[in-house]
């Protein structure tokens, strides 16, 4: 498989496993690079000390290229940017946050820079900052979320319209069937965040992985609204939010039962019941914890299978 993405990371798939904190480290990053897509550490939950440790066990288990993902909102921002630099990390990937703040320091240094957006507007002004690609998440995607609710099927094609460089369209996407329709609607590349919590190289926690495997359709809401846009699991801590937000909560009343280190609790120490659960839609889809690189070869071999299958429906 060879486009535009493909040649930008020098990647043998365009598949791209989402930076997500708590459950994307090394481990999962060089799994999914050493099988031909790309990995990316999710730096959102690691001290600056522990992203650099990630970063140097990535590059001993991968000679393939790799990326950080970098939420822009990540309380000690500098010292992950330095430490980025420092270690030669070849891409990186931001979010949640503005582009024109780091863009052009990073793309100096040499490093490729791509940024997620959830609108057209975010769109726009990333590909005027000058990054190198955008990743598009639409509604059904796990964790931080827009706030607009605008369905990966809707948001693709417009923003492929939008904006002249490359597009990773991410949100509900953990199959090659998904991979193929957004392709279709224009994408060049996919970014598959839910499919790779299940996998046996992520570092979520075995009860997080087991409550994704048994999560069915409906079971996930964005909830967290008025505070920061979050796709939940359903679960005592999410039950807990919505009779808060239905008793017409303020945002400080939010920001308490929120409290801080949920993630945490809930994704990597395995708190199923007080802790945050962040996940994707397609999570309902998901039946099994296998290795990564099982899951990109059982994507590609499906995305194959269905593109192939393509000419049958021009009716
Ligand atoms: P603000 O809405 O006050 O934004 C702070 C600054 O960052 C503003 O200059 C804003 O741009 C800019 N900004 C925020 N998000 C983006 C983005 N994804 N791309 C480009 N610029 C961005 O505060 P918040 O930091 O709380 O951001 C909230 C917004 O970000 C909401 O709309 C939310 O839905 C979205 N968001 C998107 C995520 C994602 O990318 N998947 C993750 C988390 C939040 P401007 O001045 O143009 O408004
Ligand atoms: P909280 O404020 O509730 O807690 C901070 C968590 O981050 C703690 O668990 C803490 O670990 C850890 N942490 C790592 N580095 C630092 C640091 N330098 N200073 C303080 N805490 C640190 O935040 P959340 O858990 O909700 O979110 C953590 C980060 O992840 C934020 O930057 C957020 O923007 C980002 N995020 C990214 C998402 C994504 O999918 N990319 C989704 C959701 C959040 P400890 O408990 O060991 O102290």
């Amino acid at each position: 498989m060879q486009n535009r993405i493909t040649e930008l990371f020098d990647i043998q798939y365009p598949i791209i496993q989402a930076g997500m904190i708590w459950c994307s480290g090394w481990e999962l990053a060089s799994a999914v690079s050493n099988t031909g897509g790309l990995g990316i550490i999710g730096s959102g939950s690691m001290y600056p000390e522990v992203l650099r440790e990630h970063i140097q066990k990535c590059k001993a288990s991968t000679n393939k290229p790799f990326a950080v993902n970098v939420p822009l909102l990540y309380p000690d921002i500098d010292k992950h940017i330095q430490t980025i630099i420092e270690e030669k990390v070849p891409i990186v990937f931001s979010s949640a946050g503005n582009p024109a703040i780091w863009t052009q320091k990073l793309k100096d240094e040499g490093i490729k820079v791509v940024h997620v957006v959830s609108n057209i507007k975010f769109a726009l002004k990333a590909e005027a900052c000058g990054v190198d690609a955008i990743v598009a998440e639409g509604f059904e995607a796990g964790g931080h979320n827009g706030r607009e609710e605008t369905t990966t099927l809707v948001l693709i094609p417009q923003i492929c319209e939008a904006v002249k460089i490359p597009v990773i369209a991410a949100g509900g996407i953990g199959t090659g069937k998904t991979m193929a329709a957004v392709m279709a609607l224009g994408a060049d590349a996919v970014q598959i965040g839910s499919r790779f919590v299940a996998s046996e190289e992520s570092s979520a926690h075995d009860n997080f992985k087991n409550a994704v495997v048994e999560a069915k359709y409906g079971e996930t809401q964005l909830s967290l609204k008025q505070l920061t846009p979050v796709r939940l699991l359903k679960n005592k801590f999410w039950k807990e939010v919505v009779s808060a937000e239905m008793g017409g909560a303020s945002v400080e009343e939010l920001a308490n039962i929120l409290g801080r280190a949920r993630a945490k609790k809930g994704m990597f120490e395995g708190d199923l019941d007080e802790g945050e659960l962040e996940i994707g839609q397609i999570s309902g889809y998901i039946s099994e914890i296998k290795p990564a690189a099982e899951i990109v070869k059982e994507i590609v071999d499906e995305f194959n299978k269905t593109v192939n299958r393509m000419p049958f429906l021009n009716l």
